[in-house]
């Protein structure tokens, strides 16, 4: 139960709903789907008097644009995977939200726009956002700012979101080239351990990977200089490259960091045998 006395905000306009955050800086939240806001005030590990509920915004669409999306903030992870626009444009953004644990329940409320800003490092969302290239579309009381997906996440649930700040959309280039994709989890219903996001850049002949929840902001690793002439990837070479790379580990109750960066090599290597040898996703 919420035991602070609340004021619920209903903004039409995101010139509103900046002007609520900013007039209540530092006691007002935004509210996406609430799956982690809610029973995070209901445990009052977060406490504020004003809940700024911004789905008034139409802020829920994915559209597509010449070389990019743009997904509303408020697109739930259904809306990601059910999007033909995805399917086609981004399919790594749709494998990722059909792949989001804790049931229909977060896939129908949970939003893209939550996950980034909660910035949980155990998250699949970061990394594949670092991975995309994407840009963050803030809406603040100057107006707009886009922020690179790699300066939007500043540490374990610390972004770039300055007071009276919410996101508005994601830009995500449409993908180039091949994506390899893994995950590792404790079971079915558990938040990542690590995951990894594989790509292929044909325009330099170069490949990288993207680590998440190994450490408190995702991790881009070159790959190039393990590229073999034939096209492979020297694979014997990957573990000890991640290991050297992940160099402050993040530790949580489902995995301490040195296990993480123990296991962050076995991960990457199935992202990039998916990148050269699975479906090009
Ligand atoms: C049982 C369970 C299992 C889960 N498993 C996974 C998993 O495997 N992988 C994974 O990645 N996630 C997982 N999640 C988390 C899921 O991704 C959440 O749905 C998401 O992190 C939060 O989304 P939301 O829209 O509900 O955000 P909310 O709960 O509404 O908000 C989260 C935070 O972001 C802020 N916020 C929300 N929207 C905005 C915005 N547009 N602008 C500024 N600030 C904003 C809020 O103020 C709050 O601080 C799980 C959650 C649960 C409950």
């Amino acid at each position: 139960m919420i035991r602070t006395d609340l004021r619920y905000h209903r903004p039409g306009t995101p010139r509103e709903a900046g002007a609520l955050l900013a007039g209540h800086a530092g006691d007002a939240v935004v509210l996406g789907g609430g799956t982690v806001l809610l029973p995070m005030m209901g445990r009052a590990e977060i406490t504020a008097r004003h809940v700024v509920d911004l789905r008034g915004l139409g802020l829920d669409a994915i559209t597509e644009h010449a070389g990019h999306v743009e997904i509303g903030a408020m697109a739930t992870y259904r809306h990601l995977y059910t999007s033909p626009v995805l399917a086609r444009r981004v399919p790594l953004l749709s494998r990722m939200a059909v792949g989001i644990t804790g049931g229909e329940q977060i896939r129908n409320l949970g939003t893209i726009g939550g996950s980034a800003c909660f910035a949980n490092p155990s998250s699949e969302v970061p990394a594949v956002l670092v991975a995309l290239g994407a840009t963050l579309r803030l809406h603040g009381p100057a107006g707009y700012r886009d922020v690179a997906a790699a300066g939007f996440f500043g540490g374990a649930f610390a972004t770039d979101l300055a007071d009276g700040e919410f996101l508005a959309s994601l830009l995500v280039p449409h993908q180039q080239g091949r994506t390899g994709y893994h995950k590792l989890k404790l079971c079915e219903g558990s938040w990542p351990i690590v995951t990894a996001v594989a790509t292929a850049d044909p325009e330099r002949d170069g490949a990288a990977v993207t680590v998440g929840a190994a450490q408190a902001v995702p991790a881009r690793i070159e790959l190039t200089a393990l590229l073999s002439g034939d096209g492979g990837l020297d694979l014997g070479s990957v573990d000890a490259l991640v290991r050297r790379q992940i160099d402050d580990p993040w530790s949580d109750v489902l995995a301490d960091g040195t296990y993480r960066r123990e296991v962050a090599g076995a991960v990457v290597r199935r992202a990039v045998t998916d990148l050269f040898e699975g479906p090009n996703r």
